[in-house]
């Protein structure tokens, strides 16, 4: 196909996707992490694809948090303060949800993602902070997941309810898909109902016809991850949009909960790798649930050197990643030179950040995510004494962190304290450092400047992750527990290497950390250094591998066309 024959006709969108945070540019500080960067991945992906669809997400017009961590490893959370009218147009029209009975006023701003093929993606983000709304629900929408269970709720009412009723007045009247991305929007489905209800649909049709509308994506494993809350706070806040035997009717069972209301109102409902979509089918018995894998924006996660290496070997990959199947074809040299100009690029940025003894020769472990205690972060400094073992036998290591705590995450945030302390004994060993700040510039230049990405979640904890798909991109194997896209993704010594076990059949499982850590060490010490240092060739061609086998496939082109064809036009 020639490029022209790509570019498609302007089409009104008929999808909407709703998320609590959406992120595609760290300058646009209105995404925590995974769920909000697969959100900007996917619309990108869209974008390029031609898909007609719109986005929708909160303002956040504080972000989520900068942060910084001080020399004994706490974390200190500062707003963001990020220039809106820069990046994002404000539209004249409003919409009007009711929060305990007030009628809170709510706006958007614009922003078009604008694809390879000069398709536009329109992204709406709300927002409370109307001089006509009182000074608390002028900040309904600063702080994304700000607040406690109360001020969630009502950052979901604005999202879901306010999200449909602000697309219907900015005229977008045909949209036949509204896409949940998690339970946070799914009290859109209430608002569905009682338009189906006003519009004179039959009462016993008012389900299956909302049902045809909805796709559901659950993102969650656990069961504490999923929102419920009283039926009492339920009505006290939704009061005044419905009447209150509707909102009763959305809270069967003496609560509202937001997975099971989207659940039972969505056609398609999907779960974001296969073991997730089994862990699903377990926690949510009596529901069809399928499985997309998520996948990341290859132009956008490659690093700009490995770039024009791709554009020299695999021309057109840019808008067809499945060539990157036929990376072999790329001399081994030409992969390592670009590698290391990327190593290079990440060793200037740890040293200007305070980073000691840090070299572009030395074998590099890359870990950044969430700090959620469920990650185990510091499963690698268990023992420190067999790490420092491993760096003078196998050969010399260094270790570069990064990761946020939510902001009421104490666990979370202990996690990153443990980590700091043990990196500090390990001063004249092994050079560590812990990066501040993680966005997604940040999460570029890791997964594209170390040499092993280190995943170590607490099984079947991790729904999918996304990073590791991110590094694949970039050559970069993955070390990893087989949980979530791992389980996919690994071939043992091809596209780098387990800790652990192999997951059995359905949802009893659990992780060991000393088993883990253990094997993690013997992994590290015993295959992945001293293939490093020793084989050069063989190291060379595992990030080869990587790239065609991983690359090729866990990217958002391959994942939105699942979308495409199961979920919104099938
Ligand atoms: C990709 C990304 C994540 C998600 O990483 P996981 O491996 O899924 O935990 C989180 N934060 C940022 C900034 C990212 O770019």
């Amino acid at each position: 196909m020639t490029k022209s024959e790509l570019i498609p006709l302007r089409k009104e969108p008929q999808v909407a996707y709703l998320s609590m945070e959406i992120g595609f540019d760290s300058r646009i500080p209105t995404y925590s992490g995974g769920l909000g960067v697969l959100a900007g991945d996917t619309l990108r992906a869209c974008a390029d694809l031609g898909v007609p669809i719109i986005g929708v997400t909160l303002l956040s017009e504080k972000g989520y948090f900068r942060q910084e961590i001080d020399s004994d490893g706490n974390q200190i959370e500062h707003p963001v303060d990020w220039n809106i009218s820069e990046f994002l147009e404000l539209k004249g029209t409003q919409a009007s949800v009711f929060i305990e009975g007030r009628e809170v006023r709510v706006r958007a701003w614009e922003y078009f993602l604008v694809g390879s093929s000069g398709h536009q993606v329109p992204i709406y983000f709300l927002d409370t902070n109307v001089p006509e709304n009182s000074p608390e629900d002028r900040r309904i929408t600063a702080y994304l997941y700000g607040g406690d269970t109360r001020y969630r709720l009502i950052q979901e009412a604005i999202l879901g309810i306010g999200g449909v009723r602000l697309l219907r007045a900015l005229g977008y009247l045909q949209i036949r898909k509204f896409h949940m991305n998690e339970g946070h929007a799914a009290l859109l489905i209430l608002d569905l109902l009682s338009q189906e209800r006003e519009h004179g649909t039959m009462e016993s049709k008012l389900v299956e016809t909302v049902r045809k509308k909805c796709v559901f994506t659950t993102h969650t494993p656990v069961p504490a991850g999923h929102d419920r809350f009283p039926v009492e706070v339920a009505c006290a806040v939704l009061k005044g949009n419905f009447p209150e035997q509707e909102i009763m009717r959305g809270c069967p069972g003496g609560e509202l909960n937001l997975t099971r209301l989207a659940l039972d109102h969505s056609e398609y409902i999907n779960g974001v790798a296969k073991k997730h979509g089994e862990i699903s089918r377990g926690m949510f018995p009596g529901y069809s649930i399928d499985s997309i894998t998520n996948g990341v924006r290859a132009v956008f996660w490659v690093a700009d050197p490995m770039k024009e290496l791709f554009d020299q070997y695999l021309p057109g990959w840019r808008s067809d990643p499945f060539l990157l199947r036929n990376a072999l074809l790329i001399p081994q040299s030409g992969i390592q030179h670009t590698h290391q100009m990327m190593k290079k690029a990440l060793v200037e940025y740890v040293e200007a950040k305070g980073g000691k003894g840090f070299r572009e020769d030395v074998f590099t472990i890359g870990f950044a995510r969430r700090a959620a205690t469920y990650k185990r972060a510091d499963l690698l400094f268990r023992d420190p004494a067999k790490l420092s073992e491993i760096a003078e036998k196998a050969g010399a290591l260094q270790i570069v962190y990064a990761g946020k705590a939510h902001p009421s995450d104490m666990g979370g945030k202990e996690v990153i304290k443990r980590i700091i302390q043990t990196m500090r004994t390990l001063q004249g060993k092994i050079p560590c450092i812990y990066l501040a700040d993680y966005d997604v510039t940040l999460a570029k230049l890791l997964t594209a400047g170390v040499d092993l990405w280190l995943n170590t979640p607490r099984r079947p904890q991790e729904a999918s992750g996304t990073s590791g798909m991110k590094a694949c991109l970039n050559g970069i194997p993955n070390l990893s527990v087989l949980d979530g896209w791992w389980i996919e993704g690994h071939i043992e010594g091809v596209t780098g290497w387990a800790i652990g076990p192999r997951p059995a059949m359905g949802i009893e499982e659990s992780s060991d950390d000393a088993k883990d850590a253990d094997d993690l060490y013997h992994k590290l010490g015993e295959v992945i250094v001293p293939l490093y240092y020793n084989n050069p060739a063989g190291w060379s061609k595992v990030m080869h591998q990587t790239i065609a086998i991983n690359g090729s496939f866990f990217n958002s082109h391959r994942m939105v066309q699942q979308y495409v064809l199961r979920a919104y036009f099938s």
